[in-house]
């Protein structure tokens, strides 16, 4: 592996401006990398469905080697990052790299991305015995998973199927934290229709959707609800004028646990004050509810877990199996057969304009990521 070259890498990827929807160009830079290195790839491209511009990436590096010890391997990452990301100045500092602007940074995902190009570098420098090396690249994470979600497997040409065993490099925190277990998530969208009436001359009239809405609110428990469920309300939305009273208010929430039936418990708890407190205010509802993805969890009886910890051991690094809050795309490939355990790229204060990443743990990671798959 060659230090430097990942760092560049990441470097030249952060200041490649790429919002979810808007990919494009840094979608560009990963190609061009890999017509370099004679590295194949498809592109596979239902992005307009969800308004984005940008392919999913397929990858395939070909087997050096027909050893049977090695076993084909999928690297994921994506490549959207989360706003504000514009004209970023990015520096290097004390092993950090940081920003002097108020953005994020973008080491999420990046930081998974330049590991997933220094591997395939690495390997064919090194030509090292390895098995099929797959990546999946994808855009507009971080605004639902939706680049992952518009991948219609069936339309993958067999020989670019990746493999079910998936390590995805998107993991906040050090090179030592591994996520294995992760939510499921559920939104839930609340419309409460009451009546609008003039609120000096005859408030008696109207029905405060408002009202009603905040009645519901205070009969709720939001926030960590126990150590493996939470949910939270994003957006209240109802305007009108102080002399009228509100017809409408509109809310949105999420739930997330990492137990399937659990949550949908939740759900159904929240639906129940929702619709009987619509009939004491007598507003009427209507709830719509969104299934958003799956628990992560290991499918194969941590068969792959145990060979990534064997990996992170033999490069010097004590990784901790993790639980997680957030969803990735790992989540989304369940749902087709993948089992993934996510990896930390080094990255710290993502989602934040105070995000910076350490060098060291994504070399750490990057080095642990070819341990695994070269002999
Ligand atoms: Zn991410």
């Amino acid at each position: 592996m060659n230090k430097e070259r990942l760092l560049d890498t990441f470097l030249d990827l952060v200041k490649i401006y790429s919002p979810s929807r808007n990919e494009i160009n840094a979608m560009k830079y990963v190609v061009e990398r890999l017509e370099k290195l004679g590295v194949k790839y498809i592109l596979h491209d239902h992005s307009s469905e969800y308004g984005g511009n940008t392919p999913v990436i397929i990858a395939k590096l070909e087997k050096n080697s027909d050893d049977e010890s090695l076993k084909p391997i999928s690297l994921s990452a994506h490549i959207d990052v989360v706003e504000p990301s514009k004209d970023l100045d990015v520096y290097v500092e004390d092993g950090l790299v940081k920003t002097r602007t108020a953005t994020t940074l973008g080491g999420d995902d990046k930081g998974g991305v330049a590991i997933i190009l220094e591997t395939f570098e690495s390997l064919v420098e090194s030509n090292l015995p390895h098995s099929d090396v797959f990546a999946v690249i994808t855009p507009s994470e971080e605004v639902g998973l939706l680049g992952a979600k518009s991948i219609k497997w069936e339309e993958i040409p067999q020989d670019f199927m990746p493999s079910k065993d998936m390590l995805v490099l998107d993991n906040g925190g050090g090179c030592d934290t591994v996520a294995v277990e992760g939510p499921c998530m559920y939104k839930i969208n609340v419309h409460y229709e009451g009546l609008s009436s003039h609120a000096g001359i005859e408030p008696e009239k109207g029905r405060s959707a408002i009202v009603a809405m905040s009645n519901a609110i205070s009969k709720m428990k939001i926030g960590r609800i126990n150590d493996h469920t939470t949910s939270n309300i994003g957006s209240i939305v109802s305007e009108f004028p102080t002399n009228v009273v509100p017809k409408d208010c509109k809310i949105r929430m999420e739930v997330r646990c990492l137990n399937e039936d659990e949550a949908k418990e939740n759900v159904d708890n929240y639906v129940n004050i929702f619709e009987e407190t619509a009939k004491d205010f007598e507003v009427k509802c209507d709830i719509n509810i969104e299934y958003d993805y799956p628990p992560l969890k290991q499918i194969d009886g941590n068969i792959l877990l145990n060979r990534v910890l064997d990996a992170y051991k033999k490069v010097g690094v004590k990784s901790r199996p993790i639980k997680i809050g957030g969803g990735c795309d790992g989540n989304i490939y369940l749902k087709n057969g993948f089992n993934s355990v996510i990896l930390g790229v080094g990255m710290y204060k993502i989602h934040t304009i105070e995000e910076y990443l350490v060098i060291a743990d994504m070399e750490k990671t990057l080095e642990a990521v070819l341990e695994f798959i070269a002999k």
